[in-house]
């Protein structure tokens, strides 16, 4: 098994073992595929993470704000974004295993394989060839492709594919009959854009906005996936962070780089090295954009998106007035024109930069415990998204250590994700709160009682210090708070 094969499956056991994600409802058979469950640490990480993201889009740009829109809108709204015409997936089914491939990505894994092999003109002239096929629609150029460049199904082995056919991604679902509204086909929304630009009105008038401006929204999407097994990096039901930033026409490219630059320094901040991470421009423009790149990080699989940032000119707002009826313009007095604005937006996976952050954070190393060599594995995340601050042990159970530890506890719980173990030994409480990611451990031992010292344990590197206890809180503020990472920004 290679090394990066590996980790994979090393993070997928460990988010399970450590109640990070679980696979969901998987009493049942093997559960629901591509569809996930964030467990008690999972759950912690997402937030810190979801909460750094907006409070860096909405408290660092003033002219940036932040809604929550229903999972749920009017169904024309997807007649008009496209989505119910040509939100496909090119699918192709290998006759003899049964299994079903996005074509572009069978094609996609094929040019990384020449890349990996050297073959640098065999991939360019794929990508090339495929980049066409998608733009012109073409399904039984892409069939072709497959069989041309000799695809076989990674489960059966064999060539004997089916034609490529198109597959739209939405779900749709029936909302009940009423006397006034009838009986309708919705769809779970597959983006949370569409439910920006319905309030861009709303907020802009509401909130007395003004050109340049943008609107952040976390919330779930929703895309009947094909590939699966890709953990949190494919689901069917997944979560986006998302901002339109809403410009004057011919102002966009300027906006699409200040927000490239955003975003990158962002995604840097949370401890991801320069060399995993790599810019891509889409080959294939989506139907609403003039420009678009993604910013990838490296996987155990390969280097993938995890954002996307899109130039989206007047499309979706242009649409919803066309659908609507309802004039969807602003005035801008300093020019003394109406007009539909153009959209920058960026486009984030909240789960696969939760997956980025355990891939990037799990470690293994070496140490010498007396005689014998053992590995230390840990997680090591940023303070500031850890699930949990700090663990408070008391080094034995008696004497009146757990209940000076109860103390501390009970002091910094109010402000910090705290927690409290007097079970097993020492040695195993750290190794626990190691695999949490926790980076801190405070230890009550016989000393404290004398002179109202802890041990301060450090996750990354095992030092110890003595800290007093009235310290503390201000130890942990300095190096657990947001704040510290947002400053990091420097916006
Ligand atoms: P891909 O090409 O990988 O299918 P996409 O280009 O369709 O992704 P966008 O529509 O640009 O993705 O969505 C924006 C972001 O939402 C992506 O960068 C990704 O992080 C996240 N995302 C999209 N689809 C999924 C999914 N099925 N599971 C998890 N995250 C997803």
């Amino acid at each position: 098994m290679s090394n990066t094969e590996d980790l994979f499956k090393k993070i997928v056991s460990h988010s399970k073992e450590f109640g990070f994600i679980f696979q969901s409802s998987e009493i049942y058979d093997e559960g629901l595929a591509s569809v996930y469950d964030y467990g008690q640490l999972g759950a912690e990480l997402k937030k810190n993470l979801q909460n750094y993201w907006w409070r860096a889009m909405t408290q660092l740009h003033e002219n940036v704000t932040g809604i929550d829109a229903a999972i749920l809108m009017h169904p024309k709204t997807w007649k008009a974004s496209g989505h119910v015409d040509s939100f496909n997936d090119p699918l192709i089914d290998n006759k003899d295993s049964k299994k079903r491939y996005r074509a572009d990505v069978l094609l996609e894994d094929q040019i990384a394989r020449y890349q990996k092999k050297g073959k640098d003109r065999n991939a360019e002239e794929l990508r090339v060839a495929l980049a066409d096929c998608l733009n012109n629609n073409d399904l039984n150029g892409l069939q072709q492709l497959i069989i041309d460049h000799e695809i076989a199904c990674p489960f059966s082995g064999t060539r004997n594919w089916t034609d490529v056919r198109q597959f739209n991604l939405m779900f749709s679902t029936q909302m009940s009959a009423t006397a006034d509204s009838g009986a309708g086909e919705l769809y779970l929304r597959p983006e949370t854009a569409q439910g920006i630009f319905v309030n861009f009105l709303n907020v802009q008038k509401t909130g007395g906005m003004r050109i340049p401006f943008g609107i952040a929204q976390i919330g779930k999407a929703f895309r009947n996936e094909i590939v699966a097994r890709q953990f949190l990096f494919r689901m069917r039901e997944f979560e986006q962070m998302e901002m339109q930033f809403f410009v004057r026409k011919g102002e966009e490219m300027k906006w699409f780089e200040y927000w490239k630059n955003q975003r990158m320094n962002w995604i840097k901040s949370l401890g991801i090295p320069e060399e995993k991470l790599r810019w891509k421009k889409h080959d294939k423009l989506a139907h609403y954009a003039n420009a678009a790149e993604d910013i990838e990080y490296e996987f155990p699989f390969g280097f993938k998106e995890i954002e996307g940032i899109h130039s989206r000119t007047d499309f979706d707002l242009s649409r919803h007035q066309e659908f609507s009826g309802k004039k969807i313009q602003y005035f801008d007095n300093e020019i003394n024109q109406n007009y539909v604005p153009y959209v920058v937006e960026t486009s984030a996976g909240s789960d696969r930069i939760f997956f980025m952050l355990l891939c990037n954070s799990y470690k293994e190393e070496k140490v010498v415990d007396g005689e014998k060599e053992k590995i230390r594995k840990y997680l090591r995340l940023h303070p500031a998204l850890a699930p949990v601050k700090a663990a408070i042990f008391p080094l034995v159970n008696k004497d009146g250590l757990p209940e000076t530890g109860r103390k501390i506890m009970d002091e910094l719980k109010y402000e910090f994700r705290v927690f409290y173990d007097e079970r097993d030994s020492i040695g195993k409480r750290y190794a626990k709160q190691d695999l949490a990611g926790t980076p801190f451990c405070f230890t009550v031992d016989h000393q404290t009682l004398q002179d109202e010292t802890v041990t301060v344990r450090h996750r990354d590197d095992t030092r110890q210090e003595r800290l007093k206890i009235g310290t503390l809180a201000d130890f942990l503020r300095e190096k657990v708070e947001i704040k510290g990472l947002l400053k990091s920004l420097n916006v």
